[in-house]
């Protein structure tokens, strides 16, 4: 944990926290008891509340809505959205359109008031080494990250999805295992890999004790994929095949049978719902997690508003007779799994202890955010890098990443 002290507040309720070493170690109306010398962060006009956590994302997409146009024509199907755009995308990073859109997301994130990010990446011609370019991002702007390479053999068969699992294994020997960057052993999803890849994936997780992150049955063709192969569904061919550890997070988890479901908590695994992309993909709406209280919020590579996903799943769920209690109940599950996937300590007292990772938020975004303590965001301005000159960079380089997808 880092050594800064803040005292960030009062809001416009009056509401002040204290932040030492990382954690807050006071929180509450007035002033600060003791009267410590510290510097303080004003936050009129403001809310001050936990960083968001954002529970399934891809930062590799942060170069989308800097110039990369929407599809001329939405494929009927969801593998053809895959094929047409996401899968072109991800074969046209190199580490430098990577590096650009990982800090423009990662900035975007922070401004949105998003602190912690559960990423699932994937560059087919630049596997080796992809993880640090990201995490590079991450530490230089501050957000605090779960990174996983998404194997796959969709491209290049086994070799390919081994490819995959040593990045994710490197990563975490190196970096990825500290309270600021961790590491989940990723897989695309069950229809682009081998059983063979699915057990290993599961196996060099537990080896370390880490979680796997995938994708599960986001459209009804991946529960089909795996029906042919023998399983009840994606979730029962990951289960059997020993590819769902504790804290695992299953990206999606929309056409799941009854059975299926039960078996996400029995695990001691997390669904996340992704409103925005769903809605979006035209993939359905996950019914089946409505008893389920293993539920976080993603964004699925979209912006890391998570009050814009919040406002989404409520306008679906309402469609589906939910309460719109759910989605806030699930953007709050998102910090426990977020602090799982960190060996984060989530203490039971409310804000005591935990660790500093804040907004302040006025109506038009956030006007100050600290993570692990650090000062990320002061007085409006991400204080990592220059956002507006990050932002032409994006531009720029969303032009070059789109002309390398028209020539796939
Ligand atoms: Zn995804």
């Amino acid at each position: 944990m880092s050594g800064n002290a803040w005292i960030l507040g009062p809001d416009r309720l009056g509401h002040s926290v204290l932040v030492q070493d990382g954690v807050v170690t006071w929180q509450g109306q007035g002033a600060v008891p003791g009267s410590p010398k510290l510097e303080q962060l004003a936050c009129p006009n403001s809310a001050i509340r936990y960083g968001h956590v954002n529970a399934h994302t891809h930062l590799y997409s942060g170069l989308v809505p800097y110039g990369i146009p929407p599809l001329a024509q939405q494929p009927d199907e969801f593998v053809g959205i895959l094929q047409q755009l996401w899968w072109k995308l991800d074969r046209a990073l190199d580490a430098e359109l990577l590096s650009i859109a990982a800090e423009v997301a990662v900035a975007d994130a922070l401004m949105c008031g998003t602190t912690l990010l559960v990423d699932h990446h994937e560059s087919p011609n630049f596997i080796a080494g992809s993880l640090d370019v990201i995490a590079d991002a991450c530490q230089k702007l501050g957000v605090r990250a779960c990174l996983s390479y998404g194997a796959t053999e969709r491209n290049g068969g086994r070799d390919e999805a081994e490819a995959g699992l040593a990045e994710s294994q490197r990563f975490y020997k190196e970096r990825g295992h500290t309270l600021l960057l961790s590491t989940a052993f990723g897989l695309h999803a069950g229809f682009t890999a081998s059983n063979l890849t699915i057990s290993r994936a599961g196996r060099l997780a537990r080896q370390v004790g880490r979680p796997v992150h995938v994708h599960v049955a986001e459209a009804l063709s991946d529960a089909q994929d795996a029906r042919e192969r023998g399983f009840a569904g994606a979730l029962d061919r990951l289960c059997r095949l020993g590819a769902v550890p504790q804290r695992s997070v299953l990206a999606h988890a929309i056409h799941l049978r009854p059975e299926e479901r039960a078996r996400i908590a029995a695990h001691g695994a997390c669904a996340v719902q992704n409103p925005r992309s769903n809605l979006g993909n035209r993939v359905g709406y996950p019914l089946a997690l409505q008893r389920l209280s293993h539920v976080a919020l993603g964004s699925d590579g979209y912006v890391a508003n998570m009050e814009e996903e919040v406002r989404c799943a409520q306008q679906q769920g309402a469609l589906h007779g939910e309460p719109p209690q759910l989605a806030l109940e699930r953007l709050e599950r998102g910090h426990q799994l977020g602090y799982d996937l960190m060996n984060l300590p989530d203490s039971p007292p409310l804000w005591l202890r935990k660790p500093a990772d804040l907004a302040a938020m006025t109506d038009n975004g956030a006007l100050h955010v600290l993570v692990d303590g650090r000062l990320v965001v002061r007085d409006g301005k991400l204080l990592g890098a220059d956002l507006d000159t990050l932002r032409q960079r994006a531009s720029q380089a969303a032009a070059r990443l789109h002309l390398k997808m028209a020539q796939l």
